[in-house]
């Protein structure tokens, strides 16, 4: 199947290369150019801009059936176009095509869930004397800048755009560069299912550039993000300025704590494929097991033989289970952070190397005992890499699991249930899973706390995330 042409959507118009600057698109699997893709200039943001000012009035105005409609159309040619869109996703970022189905199937879902949500804000009455009348009334928040990263081509822009929709926002969305073709495809979904061209908008340029002009427009009211902390924190700095809504979904680095009382294999069989999905770069992967001594070594040995098992390749090849890292610097940092693990003391069990000739392949990777003082153990790997370590009681492993100023995503297993309650109750996490991996779903409210950042997409409150409250007096 061959790459779409690539270009961004400014006020309806698909705006090519034409004299722009370009990033060329690579496909991870070979390092073979892909296309080119045009960078927004100043005047290409100002369109942008002007363009989502009106759009939030008229989409701000549209009732809310109108804008479901729009939400379940687009969802409903998600669903057509899954094939052709999970190419364009596997192609540009290397994911195995079953995961990058399952993408387009996480937005169809999002949209069909908007689709009601929307017509759900309800405000309220209170109770005043006769003569006078309050009422706190939801309004969407205004026209919204999101940027999306690359790690779910699909599901990142799904989210991105999803949400403003659904509350009556315009959006001005900026995907991730290296993968913009799949980003593209998702809000063409939304516009052939007859979103205003002015409420839908797709730039692309130098990330720096965009964000620092889009943020310092008085008509962006909120910034959604999702990628890493530190750019996190510079983007809030500069949302800041201007006193503008926030939603960050940042870094994470994910503990798992696995006791005693567990069938060592069932655990091994849920854990090992969810650590490489998407070659670990997902901001939910699974990252730091903390092991209880009794089954350590059973869990480990077990671990290792699993991951060494997995089928590496490209992800268009349907029998294979973790394709390539999405861009070069990534496998560059599995060696830095692989590196000074065994220079810190860690033991590496197997892959510990990069694979192939061509592409940007990383060996799934397991590290035992590895010292907290190592920077893999501070620091979100992002790849196929499970740290491995034991421990002796419930306190010392929920105290390395809050030992991070991440909090994320967490896993337990155990059968206990007074110890289930207590980890919810201790655990630091926005998102807790407890004998499962299954913490996504439309209708649940994904984000995290501390450095992992704050405000949810999905679920309710994913769209109350787009609105602000009006308490109206009337006397
Ligand atoms: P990065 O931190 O530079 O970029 C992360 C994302 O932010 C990219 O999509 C990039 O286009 C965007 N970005 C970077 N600078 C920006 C700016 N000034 N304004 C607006 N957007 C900007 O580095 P990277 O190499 O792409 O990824 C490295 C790290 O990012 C990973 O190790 C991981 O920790 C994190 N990351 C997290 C997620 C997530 O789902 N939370 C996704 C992708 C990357």
């Amino acid at each position: 199947m061959s790459y779409p042409q690539l270009h961004m959507i400014i006020d309806g118009e698909k705006i090519p290369v034409a004299h722009r600057r370009v990033h060329t698109v690579v496909n991870p699997a070979s390092g073979a150019a892909l296309g080119d893709l045009p960078l927004a200039d100043q005047a290409d943001l100002e369109r942008a801009l002007a363009a989502a000012q009106r759009g939030f009035r008229l989409w701000r105005d549209t009732p809310a059936a109108q804008r479901a409609a729009v939400l379940t159309g687009a969802a409903r040619l998600l669903r057509e176009r899954q094939e052709e869109i999970a190419r364009i996703a596997t192609l540009e970022e290397g994911k195995p095509l079953a995961e990058a189905r399952i993408e387009v199937m996480m937005n169809v879902n999002l949209f069909e869930f908007y689709a009601g949500e929307c017509q759900r804000f309800y405000g309220r009455e209170l109770v005043r004397p006769p003569g006078m009348r309050s009422t706190v009334v939801c309004e969407p928040v205004g026209p919204v800048a999101a940027f999306a990263p690359w790690n779910f081509p699909i599901g990142n822009p799904g989210r991105k755009l999803g949400a403003p929709v659904a509350a009556g926002c315009s959006v001005i969305l900026k995907a991730a560069e290296e993968a913009p073709g799949s980003a593209l495809a998702v809000l063409q979904c939304l516009l052939d299912a007859g979103l205003p061209q002015e409420v839908g908008q797709a730039v692309f340029g130098v990330p720096d550039e965009v964000s620092r002009h889009l943020l310092a427009s008085p008509i962006i009211r909120k910034l959604s993000f999702t990628g890493s902390t530190a750019v996190g924190k510079h983007l809030m700095k500069l949302a800041a300025e201007d006193c503008k809504r926030t939603t960050m979904e940042l870094g994470g680095h994910a503990p798992v704590l696995v006791f005693d009382d567990v069938d060592v294999e069932q655990v091994l069989k849920v854990m090992v494929p969810s650590k490489h999905r998407n070659a670990g770069q997902v901001c939910v992967s699974p990252t730091r097991f903390i092991v209880q001594e009794g089954i350590y070594r059973r869990f480990r040995d077990g671990f290792v033989e699993h991951a060494a098992r997995l089928r590496v390749g490209n992800g268009l090849d349907e029998s294979v289970q973790m394709g390539p890292m999405a861009n070069p610097r990534r496998p560059e940092a599995m060696e830095r952070l692989i590196g000074g693990a065994v220079r810190a003391g860690a033991k590496l069990h197997t892959g510990g190397r990069r694979l192939g000739e061509q592409g940007y392949y990383y060996a799934p990777t397991v590290l035992s005992e590895v010292p907290q003082s190592a920077p893999i153990m501070n620091e979100e790997p992002f790849g196929p890499v499970a740290l491995i370590n034991p421990f002796r009681t419930e306190e010392e492993m929920i105290a390395e699991a809050n030992r991070l100023p991440y909090g994320l995503a967490a896993f337990s297993w155990t059968g206990d249930c007074g110890r289930q309650r207590r980890l919810a109750r201790e655990v630091e996490s926005g998102m807790l899973c407890i004998n499962t991996t299954a913490l996504g779903g439309s209708d649940a409210p994904f984000g995290g706390v501390k450095w992992s950042g704050h405000g949810s997409e999905n679920g309710p409150e994913g769209v109350m995330a787009c609105l602000v409250v009006k308490a109206v007096h009337e006397g």
